[in-house]
């Protein structure tokens, strides 16, 4: 997982930067190559609008992002691969799905100390070791606090 995760940051980053590049490159190259002189007068105010709104469109943008990130990073998902979907999948499409998977994400059991994936019958997380539940003493199944006898062997707990 952990290798996956630096190959989407690092697509991630790629595509950030061509988009800028393109972006920025674009618009400069409209005003000094002196394309935007010579366009007619409602196409200028087009444009002025365009300018104006981009970066707020690019703000919020990155802000859903950085949401993004920061929620899947909590819930041990893979936080650069659902950014890069997110913020590239056309039409927010990627952030409808990324929605769907977080939510059914959510309802799996995770490790109360680092979000790992478990199942209801640990004893301890596998990736943390972080004790979620006691364990009898005669057959070592895993028991509730508030429980007086194992069902698993009839063991009194108590
Ligand atoms: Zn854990
Ligand atoms: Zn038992």
């Amino acid at each position: 997982m952990k290798d996956y995760s630096k190959v989407f940051k690092m697509i991630f980053w790629v595509l950030t930067t061509i988009s800028a590049v393109l972006l920025i490159g674009g618009i400069f190259s409209l005003f000094f190559s002196g394309v935007y002189d010579s366009m007619p007068k409602d196409d200028q105010i087009g444009l002025r609008i365009i300018a104006i709104v981009l970066p707020i469109i690019i703000l919020i943008v990155s802000l859903i992002g950085y949401l993004i990130y920061r929620d899947a990073k909590k819930l041990s998902m893979n936080a650069w691969m659902w950014l890069l979907i997110a913020i590239y999948a056309p039409n927010g499409i990627g952030i409808i799905i990324y929605l769907i998977v977080r939510f059914s994400e959510k309802k799996k059991k995770k490790c109360g100390k680092c979000g790992y994936p478990i199942t209801n019958d640990y004893l301890t997380c596998p990736k943390c070791g972080y004790t979620l539940k006691n364990s009898c003493s005669k057959c070592g199944n895993a028991i509730e606090p508030d429980w007086q006898v194992c069902p698993h062997c009839k063991n009194a707990l108590k």
